[in-house]
């Protein structure tokens, strides 16, 4: 009997811990992104996929003009699916192939290369408000030599993935409007040297956008490792830098005595991809890996990292070599070549939500708060901030967010509709940050305050 009495109690402690456990989190969901991520579709996905691979290789090299085969067709074909989606944007969503030429070099581009960039611009609601968000993945298909532009290349997954989510959040939310702009972008070159995602940030870089962050979708698409067997669809990694090669001088010393290095751009945005996407999308973790990408490989979110905007690497949580770079074949029983049939649409289609959460959430936002400040001209074991309203747009409040120095997430989130708040915990013991909050509870980035004296 005793013992009875004591399985029933623990197992109501389980029972309440876990409730508690739940309890601490309560999830609020803007009806209107909420409404969005259930359109995301695995049809659409699929449809998307299976016509990429129809253009039989879609390698940097093969040819622009050759209307059913190669890059061309395939950056033609991005560009009009844009343009069906913009019929019903009230003429907000706007498309081209955004061309240059490569002269032949000693690497990866062995004759003169036309190279496009398919992209499409929402643009935003308010004129005085020149935020950019940009969502990223790439046309270009590869086999085992890189420079083979003529055999099959179907990169279903690699990154036709990455294209599908692309393609699917401008079809869902250029039917919607959002303060802020939103580029969705389908890039080339890739694989000869990240060579459109350089042209663009080089561009971006020289004309002054603000972007304000680049979610990049490479390989998202597939669960199943090759040499591990672990099949996973409940986990997506994002991948970010610490801080960016811009940290030298005084910012890299502030770095040091403030204990930032964990606080960087692209790593603001990894937790906030995070927090926001497992928020609004059930059964998938996102897993922050602290560093830019994965050991032998690149991606296009690094030429934007190196100019001093905030991009990260959406990437699955295993994946699969013999699917990836591979000529299509089958090797003592191994079939070789990233092919559809590989894929997880299921799994594909929550890292697509996960894109559409996190850049609608943004655009919607107000911009970022200004001018945030830490008051440590006294010994006090409280902490002062102060800051100042967005630059434009309406913030009707704002979240200071707080962590203990180990921790990798936010702790707490506290709401002021003030720009100064004291709180009772000392400033040498938490990272603090600020975010604006709009009218509909969506939040800015968050920003760590400077050092006010
Ligand atoms: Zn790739």
């Amino acid at each position: 009997m005793k013992t009875i009495i004591n399985r029933l109690l623990v197992f109501f402690c389980l029972l309440f811990s876990a409730a508690g456990t739940f309890a601490q989190k309560i999830i609020h969901r803007d009806t209107e992104i909420e409404g969005m991520v259930k359109q995301v579709s695995t049809d659409s996905l699929r449809s998307y996929i299976d016509k990429m691979v129809s253009f039989g290789t879609r390698n940097t090299l093969s040819s622009t003009t050759d209307k059913q085969r190669g890059i061309g067709a395939a950056r033609q074909w991005v560009v009009q699916k844009f343009n069906e989606f913009a019929k019903n944007s009230n003429g907000r969503l706007t498309a081209f192939v955004d061309t240059t030429t490569l002269a032949a070099d000693s690497r990866r581009i062995d004759v003169s290369v036309n190279l496009g960039n398919a992209m499409a611009t929402l643009k935003g609601t308010d004129p005085s408000d020149n935020r950019i968000y940009i969502i990223s993945g790439h046309l270009d298909s590869r086999v085992s030599d890189v420079m083979n532009r003529t055999a099959d290349a179907p990169g279903a997954n690699d990154d036709g993935s990455g294209v599908a989510a692309v393609l699917e959040c401008a079809r869902i939310m250029s039917k919607h409007s959002f303060p802020a702009t939103i580029i969705f972008l389908a890039v080339s070159g890739e694989e000869q040297g990240l060579l459109g995602a350089s042209y663009l940030a080089e561009k971006a870089k020289r004309q002054s956008w603000n972007i304000d962050a680049m979610l990049n979708n490479d390989i998202m698409g597939s669960n199943h490792s090759n040499e591990t067997n672990i099949i996973d669809n409940t986990r997506l990694r994002i991948f970010s830098e610490s801080f960016s090669v811009q940290d030298t001088g005084r910012a890299a010393l502030n770095i040091r005595s403030l204990g930032l290095e964990n606080d960087g751009r692209a790593r603001q945005l990894a937790r906030y991809v995070k927090e926001v996407g497992e928020r609004y999308v059930d059964n998938l973790e996102l897993v922050m890996v602290y560093r830019n990408d994965r050991f032998l490989r690149g991606g296009d979110h690094t030429p934007f990292v190196q100019l001093g905007f905030a991009a990260v690497r959406l990437t699955e949580m295993n994946e699969n070599y013999n699917h990836q770079h591979q000529d299509l074949r089958t090797e003592k029983g191994i079939v070789y070549g990233d092919i559809s049939e590989f894929m997880d649409f299921e799994y594909l289609r929550k890292n697509t939500a996960v894109n559409l959460a996190c850049l609608a959430n943004l655009a919607k936002a107000p911009p970022v708060p200004e001018e945030e400040k830490i008051d440590v001209r006294n010994l006090t074991n409280s902490s002062t901030l102060n800051w100042k309203v967005p630059k434009t747009g309406k913030a009707k409040g704002y979240y200071i967010l707080m962590r203990e120095t180990t921790s990798s997430v936010w702790q707490k989130k506290i709401f002021s509709t003030g720009t100064a708040i004291i709180l009772p915990y000392s400033k040498d013991n938490y990272f603090f940050a600020v975010q604006s909050v709009g009218a509909t509870d969506n939040e800015s980035l968050p920003v760590i305050p400077t050092v006010g004296r």
